[in-house]
């Protein structure tokens, strides 16, 4: 028996080795085999690297700290039941467009002009869940091998963990930057989406916040197209998507019948609150 055991163990061994090098590895989210050049520690500092820059763009960190505190706390009840654990990290810029955005490695970025159009928490943890399933998903990471090419990739990546120069940071902060504002697929938008809601109802949510937030935003593009631009580019909306999340909490069995849209976000005025102090601290 044991000799019979020993060999697949040691082909169990190789094949480990083989896939290593050929970097493949099983996404977290879907549970699919797919093809990774970086490894996590790698996207990890690529993102790092990247995001005081990002934040710079958009108009740095409000400087509240309770704000900032509100924001992380909500974020950290998608990251705790997140599919991928990652050092999440959610920060709160000052630019008054609309969007949200998710890093590599997990720094995910919501703008006042997001926040302060907003009615609830359950609109905000939406958000931040769906931000969170794109890094969960490995889809920021996929965007940049998408967009970078494997070679590139690879190159950035090293230099980000490896030794560098003032220079090379940049680089990589600039990069990484330009490729998180670009668009994602479709697919990737109805997954993360559905990543969303999973996560916002698993951390106690009414996952209608979602449906809300996408109504909500659809009706605001309507309005003002061009200061939306920029984030549709980012995620794409569509009038599919608003039906794609409601048809899925009317008809999926983890939601079905479990959940209101008319029930009121027992955390509203906690939002509201928040939200009046945002717009006091973009006043001063
Ligand atoms: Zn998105």
């Amino acid at each position: 028996m044991r000799s019979r055991n020993r060999l697949p163990l040691l082909l169990l061994g190789a094949l480990v080795g083989l896939s290593a090098l050929a970097g493949c590895a099983t996404n977290p989210v879907t549970g699919k085999r797919e093809l990774v050049l970086i490894s996590e520690a790698q996207e990890i500092a690529m993102g790092e690297e990247a995001a005081p820059e990002f934040e710079k763009e958009f108009g740095g960190k409000v400087p509240d700290a309770d704000l900032q505190q509100y924001v992380q706390s909500v974020g950290m009840r998608m990251a705790e039941v997140s599919d991928r654990p990652m050092p999440y990290t959610y920060t709160l810029v000052g630019s008054d467009v609309p969007n949200a955005f998710a890093l590599p490695g997990g720094s995910i970025f919501i703008t006042a002009g997001l926040m302060s159009q907003m009615t609830n928490e359950r609109q905000l943890a939406a958000v931040l869940g769906h931000e969170t399933g794109h890094v969960a998903a490995r889809h920021s990471v996929q965007q940049m091998q998408k967009q970078m090419g494997a070679q590139l990739l690879v190159e950035i990546a090293s230099r980000a963990t490896g030794a560098e120069t003032a220079g090379t940071a940049a680089d990589v902060a600039k990069i990484v930057s330009t490729v998180a504002l670009m668009k994602y697929s479709r697919d990737d938008e109805y997954q993360a989406d559905e990543l969303g809601v999973k996560y916002a109802a698993k951390a106690g949510y009414n996952p209608w916040g979602m449906v809300e937030l996408l109504t909500l935003l659809d009706a605001m593009q309507e309005a003002e197209p061009s200061r939306f631009q920029e984030m549709f580019q980012t995620h794409p909306l569509s009038s599919k998507r608003i039906e794609r999340a409601r048809l899925m909490l009317l008809q999926d069995p983890a939601y079905e019948g479990r959940y209101s849209p008319a029930a009121a976000d027992p955390n509203a005025q906690r939002f509201e609150q928040m939200r009046q102090v945002l717009i006091k601290t973009l006043k001063k």
